[in-house]
Protein backbone atom coordinates (compact mmCIF):
# COMPACT_ATOMS: atom_id res chain seq x y z
CA UNK A 1 0.00 0.00 0.00
CA UNK A 2 1.24 3.75 -0.52
CA UNK A 3 0.24 6.58 1.26
CA UNK A 4 0.02 10.11 0.01
CA UNK A 5 0.21 12.93 1.93
CA UNK A 6 0.12 16.67 1.49
CA UNK A 7 2.62 18.27 3.54
CA UNK A 8 2.28 21.82 1.57
CA UNK A 9 0.59 23.27 -1.36
CA UNK A 10 -2.51 22.15 -0.49
CA UNK A 11 -5.43 25.34 -0.38
CA UNK A 12 -1.92 27.43 -1.38
CA UNK A 13 0.28 28.13 -4.07
CA UNK A 14 3.26 27.95 -2.27
CA UNK A 15 5.18 25.20 0.15
CA UNK A 16 4.70 22.28 -2.29
CA UNK A 17 5.74 18.88 -0.43
CA UNK A 18 4.28 15.76 -1.35
CA UNK A 19 5.02 12.40 0.86
CA UNK A 20 4.81 8.64 -0.92
CA UNK A 21 5.00 6.63 2.46
CA UNK A 22 5.44 2.64 1.39
CA UNK A 23 6.64 0.08 3.14
CA UNK A 24 9.71 0.92 5.14
CA UNK A 25 10.55 3.94 1.92
CA UNK A 26 9.51 7.36 1.83
CA UNK A 27 9.71 10.08 -0.76
CA UNK A 28 9.25 13.59 -1.03
CA UNK A 29 8.13 15.22 -4.44
CA UNK A 30 9.51 19.15 -3.74
CA UNK A 31 10.27 20.34 -0.72
CA UNK A 32 9.33 23.81 -1.13
CA UNK A 33 9.08 26.80 1.03
CA UNK A 34 5.66 28.63 2.13
CA UNK A 35 5.94 32.19 0.97
CA UNK A 36 3.60 35.44 1.35
CA UNK A 37 1.12 36.21 4.07
CA UNK A 38 2.78 35.75 7.78
CA UNK A 39 0.30 33.34 8.62
CA UNK A 40 1.73 31.00 5.83
CA UNK A 41 5.29 31.99 6.72
CA UNK A 42 5.46 31.24 10.04
CA UNK A 43 4.37 27.01 8.66
CA UNK A 44 8.16 27.01 7.66
CA UNK A 45 9.07 27.10 11.63
CA UNK A 46 6.59 23.80 12.00
CA UNK A 47 8.22 20.88 13.48
CA UNK A 48 8.03 19.10 10.18
CA UNK A 49 5.90 15.80 11.15
CA UNK A 50 8.21 13.23 9.52
CA UNK A 51 12.01 13.55 10.78
CA UNK A 52 13.99 14.54 7.59
CA UNK A 53 16.21 11.88 8.83
CA UNK A 54 13.45 9.33 7.62
CA UNK A 55 12.97 10.32 3.98
CA UNK A 56 15.28 8.28 1.81
CA UNK A 57 14.90 10.85 -1.46
CA UNK A 58 13.43 13.97 -2.92
CA UNK A 59 12.59 14.47 -6.19
CA UNK A 60 12.52 18.21 -7.23
CA UNK A 61 10.14 19.71 -10.09
CA UNK A 62 11.45 22.60 -10.55
CA UNK A 63 13.86 25.25 -8.71
CA UNK A 64 11.28 28.13 -7.88
CA UNK A 65 11.94 28.45 -4.04
CA UNK A 66 8.46 27.39 -3.62
CA UNK A 67 8.89 24.12 -4.53
CA UNK A 68 13.16 24.16 -3.53
CA UNK A 69 13.29 26.03 -0.79
CA UNK A 70 13.15 24.32 2.27
CA UNK A 71 15.84 21.59 1.26
CA UNK A 72 18.50 23.33 3.25
CA UNK A 73 16.57 23.48 5.98
CA UNK A 74 15.51 19.64 5.40
CA UNK A 75 19.60 18.51 4.87
CA UNK A 76 20.55 20.69 8.50
CA UNK A 77 18.29 18.93 10.13
CA UNK A 78 19.21 15.48 8.95
CA UNK A 79 18.15 14.64 5.98
CA UNK A 80 20.62 12.06 3.99
CA UNK A 81 19.56 10.85 0.95
CA UNK A 82 19.90 12.16 -2.81
CA UNK A 83 17.74 15.30 -4.19
CA UNK A 84 17.16 14.50 -7.80
CA UNK A 85 16.56 16.89 -10.13
CA UNK A 86 16.88 17.96 -13.85
CA UNK A 87 20.42 19.33 -14.23
CA UNK A 88 19.26 22.83 -15.13
CA UNK A 89 17.10 23.17 -12.15
CA UNK A 90 20.36 21.79 -9.82
CA UNK A 91 22.00 25.14 -11.79
CA UNK A 92 19.26 27.22 -10.62
CA UNK A 93 18.91 26.43 -7.18
CA UNK A 94 23.03 26.79 -6.94
CA UNK A 95 21.68 30.64 -7.26
CA UNK A 96 18.47 30.29 -5.87
CA UNK A 97 19.65 28.69 -2.50
CA UNK A 98 22.38 30.45 -1.39
CA UNK A 99 20.08 33.64 -2.12
CA UNK A 100 17.31 32.35 0.05
CA UNK A 101 19.78 31.76 3.24
CA UNK A 102 21.33 35.62 2.40
CA UNK A 103 18.17 36.58 2.56
CA UNK A 104 17.20 35.13 5.53
CA UNK A 105 20.65 35.65 7.48
CA UNK A 106 19.72 39.49 6.20
CA UNK A 107 16.03 39.54 8.06
CA UNK A 108 17.18 37.94 11.38
CA UNK A 109 20.10 40.43 11.28
CA UNK A 110 17.77 43.60 10.67
CA UNK A 111 15.17 41.91 13.26
CA UNK A 112 17.94 42.00 15.82
CA UNK A 113 19.50 45.66 15.54
CA UNK A 114 15.87 46.80 15.65
CA UNK A 115 14.89 44.55 18.52
CA UNK A 116 11.62 43.72 16.30
CA UNK A 117 11.45 39.80 17.25
CA UNK A 118 9.91 37.87 20.06
CA UNK A 119 13.07 35.88 20.01
CA UNK A 120 16.58 36.61 21.25
CA UNK A 121 18.61 36.46 18.93
CA UNK A 122 16.22 36.21 15.47
CA UNK A 123 17.93 33.65 13.69
CA UNK A 124 17.61 32.49 10.18
CA UNK A 125 15.37 29.67 9.14
CA UNK A 126 18.63 29.07 6.88
CA UNK A 127 22.05 30.58 6.52
CA UNK A 128 23.88 30.81 2.65
CA UNK A 129 26.77 28.48 4.26
CA UNK A 130 23.66 25.71 4.65
CA UNK A 131 22.33 26.28 1.64
CA UNK A 132 25.31 26.15 -0.35
CA UNK A 133 26.23 22.55 1.64
CA UNK A 134 22.64 21.39 0.90
CA UNK A 135 23.31 21.45 -2.77
CA UNK A 136 26.03 18.21 -2.57
CA UNK A 137 22.75 16.26 -1.89
CA UNK A 138 21.69 16.70 -5.73
CA UNK A 139 22.09 13.96 -8.42
CA UNK A 140 20.90 15.39 -11.72
CA UNK A 141 18.90 13.30 -14.27
CA UNK A 142 18.14 14.23 -17.40
CA UNK A 143 14.69 14.84 -18.77
CA UNK A 144 13.01 11.54 -20.41
CA UNK A 145 15.73 8.86 -18.52
CA UNK A 146 14.16 6.11 -15.87
CA UNK A 147 15.64 6.49 -13.12
CA UNK A 148 15.84 3.11 -10.78
CA UNK A 149 15.78 4.34 -7.02
CA UNK A 150 15.08 1.35 -5.09
CA UNK A 151 13.91 -1.92 -5.63
CA UNK A 152 10.59 -1.25 -7.60
CA UNK A 153 10.46 2.12 -7.57
CA UNK A 154 11.45 4.57 -10.18
CA UNK A 155 10.88 7.72 -11.61
CA UNK A 156 11.22 10.18 -14.58
CA UNK A 157 11.36 14.05 -15.62
CA UNK A 158 8.75 15.32 -18.22
CA UNK A 159 9.69 18.58 -20.02
CA UNK A 160 6.66 20.47 -18.41
CA UNK A 161 8.30 24.23 -19.93
CA UNK A 162 7.38 26.52 -16.51
CA UNK A 163 10.68 28.17 -16.44
CA UNK A 164 14.53 26.48 -17.18
CA UNK A 165 14.32 23.01 -16.17
CA UNK A 166 10.97 22.88 -14.77
CA UNK A 167 9.73 19.31 -15.13
CA UNK A 168 6.43 17.16 -14.26
CA UNK A 169 7.73 13.45 -12.07
CA UNK A 170 6.27 10.17 -13.18
CA UNK A 171 7.11 8.12 -10.07
CA UNK A 172 6.61 4.69 -10.45
CA UNK A 173 5.98 2.23 -7.55
CA UNK A 174 5.55 -1.53 -7.98
CA UNK A 175 2.77 -1.43 -10.80
CA UNK A 176 1.41 1.69 -9.80
CA UNK A 177 2.07 4.97 -11.64
CA UNK A 178 1.55 8.33 -10.06
CA UNK A 179 2.08 11.67 -12.19
CA UNK A 180 2.82 15.05 -10.31
CA UNK A 181 2.49 18.17 -12.84
CA UNK A 182 4.77 20.32 -10.80
CA UNK A 183 3.97 23.70 -12.71
CA UNK A 184 2.67 23.68 -15.64
CA UNK A 185 4.28 25.70 -18.59
CA UNK A 186 2.15 27.10 -21.30
CA UNK A 187 1.27 25.92 -25.10
CA UNK A 188 2.51 29.25 -26.98
CA UNK A 189 5.71 30.77 -24.86
CA UNK A 190 7.87 32.64 -26.64
CA UNK A 191 10.87 30.58 -25.10
CA UNK A 192 9.96 27.65 -24.01
CA UNK A 193 8.32 23.98 -25.73
CA UNK A 194 5.27 23.54 -24.93
CA UNK A 195 4.87 21.46 -22.02
CA UNK A 196 4.93 17.45 -22.84
CA UNK A 197 1.82 15.60 -22.46
CA UNK A 198 1.56 13.42 -18.99
CA UNK A 199 2.02 9.73 -20.14
CA UNK A 200 -0.60 7.17 -18.93
CA UNK A 201 -1.01 6.94 -15.14
CA UNK A 202 -2.94 5.66 -12.24
CA UNK A 203 -2.99 8.55 -10.56
CA UNK A 204 -2.65 12.69 -10.78
CA UNK A 205 -1.44 15.35 -8.93
CA UNK A 206 -2.43 19.04 -10.69
CA UNK A 207 -1.27 22.42 -10.26
CA UNK A 208 -3.96 25.12 -10.16
CA UNK A 209 -2.69 28.24 -9.88
CA UNK A 210 -5.12 29.61 -12.35
CA UNK A 211 -7.85 26.91 -11.78
CA UNK A 212 -10.32 30.11 -12.51
CA UNK A 213 -8.61 32.76 -14.50
CA UNK A 214 -8.03 33.38 -18.03
CA UNK A 215 -4.85 34.39 -19.69
CA UNK A 216 -5.59 37.77 -21.64
CA UNK A 217 -4.69 36.85 -25.61
CA UNK A 218 -2.56 40.19 -25.71
CA UNK A 219 1.00 40.50 -27.17
CA UNK A 220 3.03 42.10 -24.36
CA UNK A 221 5.71 43.70 -26.96
CA UNK A 222 2.74 46.27 -28.44
CA UNK A 223 2.88 47.57 -25.24
CA UNK A 224 6.19 47.64 -24.40
CA UNK A 225 6.71 49.28 -27.87
CA UNK A 226 4.07 51.99 -27.08
CA UNK A 227 5.43 52.72 -23.75
CA UNK A 228 9.35 53.04 -25.25
CA UNK A 229 8.37 54.89 -28.07
CA UNK A 230 6.76 57.77 -25.35
CA UNK A 231 9.22 57.33 -23.01
CA UNK A 232 12.00 58.13 -25.80
CA UNK A 233 10.04 61.47 -25.93
CA UNK A 234 9.49 62.70 -22.77
CA UNK A 235 12.68 61.97 -21.72
CA UNK A 236 11.79 59.67 -18.86
CA UNK A 237 12.36 56.24 -17.62
CA UNK A 238 11.01 53.03 -17.61
CA UNK A 239 11.67 50.88 -14.43
CA UNK A 240 10.25 46.93 -15.18
CA UNK A 241 10.54 45.58 -11.80
CA UNK A 242 10.66 41.68 -12.49
CA UNK A 243 11.90 38.46 -11.13
CA UNK A 244 15.24 37.31 -11.64
CA UNK A 245 14.30 33.73 -13.28
CA UNK A 246 12.32 33.32 -16.36
CA UNK A 247 10.43 36.57 -16.40
CA UNK A 248 13.39 38.91 -16.43
CA UNK A 249 14.43 36.68 -19.75
CA UNK A 250 10.66 36.83 -21.11
CA UNK A 251 10.97 41.03 -21.17
CA UNK A 252 14.61 40.61 -22.74
CA UNK A 253 13.06 38.47 -25.31
CA UNK A 254 10.30 40.94 -26.19
CA UNK A 255 12.86 43.90 -26.53
CA UNK A 256 15.37 41.89 -27.81
CA UNK A 257 12.03 41.55 -30.99
CA UNK A 258 11.74 45.04 -30.94
CA UNK A 259 15.38 45.87 -31.86
CA UNK A 260 15.82 43.85 -33.88
CA UNK A 261 12.41 44.44 -36.10
CA UNK A 262 13.66 48.43 -35.75
CA UNK A 263 10.40 48.82 -33.42
CA UNK A 264 11.38 50.92 -31.05
CA UNK A 265 14.34 53.93 -31.20
CA UNK A 266 17.77 52.77 -29.20
CA UNK A 267 17.31 54.08 -25.57
CA UNK A 268 19.69 52.69 -22.99
CA UNK A 269 18.61 49.28 -21.24
CA UNK A 270 20.13 47.79 -18.16
CA UNK A 271 19.75 44.92 -15.84
CA UNK A 272 20.12 45.72 -12.67
CA UNK A 273 20.01 42.00 -11.06
CA UNK A 274 23.19 40.28 -10.70
CA UNK A 275 20.73 37.11 -10.36
CA UNK A 276 19.23 37.50 -13.35
CA UNK A 277 22.53 38.01 -14.70
CA UNK A 278 23.75 34.74 -13.24
CA UNK A 279 20.34 33.17 -14.77
CA UNK A 280 20.87 34.73 -18.31
CA UNK A 281 24.25 32.47 -18.13
CA UNK A 282 22.44 29.36 -17.45
CA UNK A 283 19.88 30.40 -20.11
CA UNK A 284 22.73 30.63 -22.39
CA UNK A 285 24.16 27.46 -21.14
CA UNK A 286 20.86 24.95 -21.40
CA UNK A 287 19.88 26.30 -24.75
CA UNK A 288 18.70 23.09 -25.71
CA UNK A 289 15.86 23.24 -23.16
CA UNK A 290 13.88 26.34 -25.23
CA UNK A 291 13.59 27.49 -28.58
CA UNK A 292 16.41 29.82 -28.87
CA UNK A 293 20.01 28.57 -30.08
CA UNK A 294 22.94 29.51 -28.42
CA UNK A 295 24.23 32.31 -30.67
CA UNK A 296 20.39 33.92 -30.31
CA UNK A 297 20.26 33.45 -26.86
CA UNK A 298 23.26 35.55 -26.37
CA UNK A 299 21.93 37.94 -28.67
CA UNK A 300 19.25 38.19 -26.16
CA UNK A 301 21.15 38.78 -23.44
CA UNK A 302 23.13 41.35 -24.82
CA UNK A 303 20.11 43.64 -25.24
CA UNK A 304 20.72 45.19 -22.23
CA UNK A 305 24.01 46.36 -20.44
CA UNK A 306 24.21 44.33 -16.90
CA UNK A 307 24.52 46.53 -13.34
CA UNK A 308 26.58 44.07 -11.76
CA UNK A 309 28.08 46.07 -8.34
CA UNK A 310 26.59 48.36 -5.78
CA UNK A 311 28.10 51.55 -7.12
CA UNK A 312 26.97 51.39 -10.50
CA UNK A 313 23.79 50.52 -9.26
CA UNK A 314 23.64 54.10 -7.11
CA UNK A 315 25.12 55.57 -10.05
CA UNK A 316 22.22 54.81 -12.30
CA UNK A 317 20.10 57.08 -9.98
CA UNK A 318 21.69 59.34 -11.14
CA UNK A 319 21.55 59.21 -14.98
CA UNK A 320 18.71 61.01 -16.89
CA UNK A 321 16.27 59.61 -18.93
CA UNK A 322 15.14 58.35 -21.94
CA UNK A 323 16.07 54.91 -20.34
CA UNK A 324 14.83 51.33 -19.15
CA UNK A 325 15.77 49.67 -15.60
CA UNK A 326 14.92 45.84 -15.01
CA UNK A 327 15.09 45.31 -11.93
CA UNK A 328 14.22 42.52 -8.89
CA UNK A 329 11.89 41.81 -6.71
CA UNK A 330 8.99 41.32 -9.15
CA UNK A 331 6.45 42.37 -6.63
CA UNK A 332 8.84 45.57 -5.37
CA UNK A 333 8.91 43.30 -1.93
CA UNK A 334 12.75 43.83 -2.00
CA UNK A 335 16.10 44.14 -4.41
CA UNK A 336 17.46 46.86 -6.03
CA UNK A 337 14.23 47.87 -7.34
CA UNK A 338 13.13 49.43 -4.67
CA UNK A 339 16.17 52.06 -4.65
CA UNK A 340 14.81 52.87 -8.56
CA UNK A 341 11.16 53.48 -7.18
CA UNK A 342 12.20 55.70 -4.44
CA UNK A 343 13.89 57.60 -7.28
CA UNK A 344 12.02 57.68 -9.98
CA UNK A 345 8.65 57.40 -8.45
CA UNK A 346 7.91 60.53 -8.25
CA UNK A 347 8.30 61.56 -11.17
CA UNK A 348 5.78 62.45 -13.47
CA UNK A 349 8.12 61.01 -16.26
CA UNK A 350 8.42 57.63 -15.14
CA UNK A 351 6.92 54.77 -16.51
CA UNK A 352 7.00 51.47 -14.05
CA UNK A 353 5.77 48.30 -15.78
CA UNK A 354 4.19 46.09 -13.80
CA UNK A 355 4.86 42.31 -15.89
CA UNK A 356 3.12 39.47 -14.04
CA UNK A 357 1.00 38.84 -11.01
CA UNK A 358 1.07 41.05 -8.13
CA UNK A 359 0.62 39.36 -4.72
CA UNK A 360 -1.92 40.42 -2.18
CA UNK A 361 0.09 43.01 0.51
CA UNK A 362 3.11 43.64 -1.86
CA UNK A 363 4.18 47.07 -3.23
CA UNK A 364 3.44 45.88 -6.53
CA UNK A 365 -0.47 44.90 -5.65
CA UNK A 366 -0.69 48.78 -4.55
CA UNK A 367 0.59 50.23 -7.45
CA UNK A 368 -1.55 48.50 -9.78
CA UNK A 369 -4.65 49.32 -7.31
CA UNK A 370 -3.30 53.02 -8.11
CA UNK A 371 -1.69 54.20 -4.64
CA UNK A 372 -0.57 57.50 -4.83
CA UNK A 373 2.33 56.70 -2.58
CA UNK A 374 4.24 53.62 -0.82
CA UNK A 375 6.18 52.81 1.98
CA UNK A 376 10.22 52.67 0.86
CA UNK A 377 12.30 51.37 3.74
CA UNK A 378 10.28 52.91 6.52
CA UNK A 379 9.47 56.74 4.43
CA UNK A 380 6.24 57.39 2.27
CA UNK A 381 7.38 58.12 -1.27
CA UNK A 382 4.75 59.60 -3.46
CA UNK A 383 4.18 57.88 -6.83
CA UNK A 384 3.60 60.63 -9.53
CA UNK A 385 4.94 57.75 -11.94
CA UNK A 386 2.87 56.45 -14.66
CA UNK A 387 2.12 52.56 -13.68
CA UNK A 388 1.12 50.19 -16.55
CA UNK A 389 0.57 46.86 -16.78
CA UNK A 390 1.91 43.79 -19.06
CA UNK A 391 -0.75 41.45 -19.98
CA UNK A 392 -0.43 37.70 -20.57
CA UNK A 393 3.51 37.33 -18.87
CA UNK A 394 2.22 34.23 -16.87
CA UNK A 395 4.97 30.95 -16.95
CA UNK A 396 1.36 29.03 -15.84
CA UNK A 397 -0.97 27.75 -17.49
CA UNK A 398 -4.63 29.29 -17.20
CA UNK A 399 -7.20 26.28 -17.02
CA UNK A 400 -7.85 26.20 -20.46
CA UNK A 401 -4.64 25.76 -21.78
CA UNK A 402 -4.60 23.05 -18.36
CA UNK A 403 -7.53 21.24 -19.86
CA UNK A 404 -5.78 20.99 -23.63
CA UNK A 405 -2.86 19.86 -22.33
CA UNK A 406 -4.51 16.91 -20.40
CA UNK A 407 -6.78 16.14 -23.75
CA UNK A 408 -3.42 15.75 -25.41
CA UNK A 409 -2.68 12.65 -22.74
CA UNK A 410 -5.79 10.40 -22.84
CA UNK A 411 -5.38 9.83 -19.03
CA UNK A 412 -7.89 7.35 -17.29
CA UNK A 413 -6.67 8.09 -13.46
CA UNK A 414 -8.61 6.43 -10.47
CA UNK A 415 -7.94 9.82 -8.74
CA UNK A 416 -6.68 12.93 -9.62
CA UNK A 417 -5.63 14.99 -6.43
CA UNK A 418 -6.05 19.16 -7.29
CA UNK A 419 -3.39 21.02 -5.41
CA UNK A 420 -0.65 24.21 -5.78
CA UNK A 421 -3.93 26.56 -5.63
CA UNK A 422 -6.06 28.87 -3.60
CA UNK A 423 -9.39 27.55 -2.58
CA UNK A 424 -11.42 28.78 -5.13
CA UNK A 425 -8.94 28.37 -8.17
CA UNK A 426 -7.90 24.63 -7.06
CA UNK A 427 -12.03 24.31 -6.62
CA UNK A 428 -12.89 25.71 -10.10
CA UNK A 429 -9.96 23.08 -11.42
CA UNK A 430 -12.20 19.98 -9.69
CA UNK A 431 -15.29 20.55 -11.46
CA UNK A 432 -13.47 21.48 -14.58
CA UNK A 433 -11.98 18.11 -14.79
CA UNK A 434 -14.83 16.81 -13.64
CA UNK A 435 -17.08 18.36 -15.88
CA UNK A 436 -14.81 17.22 -18.85
CA UNK A 437 -13.61 14.27 -18.47
CA UNK A 438 -15.29 12.30 -15.70
CA UNK A 439 -12.44 11.73 -13.42
CA UNK A 440 -13.16 11.38 -9.85
CA UNK A 441 -11.52 15.08 -8.51
CA UNK A 442 -10.62 15.80 -4.89
CA UNK A 443 -8.40 18.85 -3.60
CA UNK A 444 -6.48 17.66 -0.63
CA UNK A 445 -6.15 20.08 2.75
CA UNK A 446 -3.07 20.78 4.27
CA UNK A 447 -1.82 17.53 6.35
CA UNK A 448 -4.37 15.34 4.59
CA UNK A 449 -3.47 11.43 3.47
CA UNK A 450 -4.77 9.38 0.57
CA UNK A 451 -4.14 5.59 0.06
CA UNK A 452 -3.45 4.83 -3.45
CA UNK A 453 -3.97 1.01 -4.25
ZN1 LIG B 1 7.09 27.58 -10.23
Amino acid sequence: MISLQFLGGAGTVTGSKYLLSFGDKKILVDCGLFQGVKSLRLQNWERFPVNPSEIDAIILTHAHIDHSGYIPLFVKNGFKGRVYSTPATRDLCEILLPDAGFLAEEEAAYLNKHKKSKHSPALPLFTLEEAKASLSSFETIPFNSIKDIFSNVRFEFKYAGHILGASSVIVTIGKIRIGFTGDVGRPNNPIFFEPTPMPPVDYLITESTYGNRRHESVDPSLELEKIIKEVELSKGVIVIPSFAVGRAQEIMYYLWQLKKSHRIPAIPMYLNSPMATDVNALFIKHHELHKLSEAESKELCHVVKYVRSVEESISLNKKSGPMLIISASGMISGGRVLHHIKQFGPLESTVIVLAGFQAAGTRGEALEGGSSEIKIHGAYVPIRAKVKVLGNMSAHADYCEIVDWLKGSQLKPKAVFVTHGEASAADALRLRLTDTFGWNCLVPVQGQSVELT
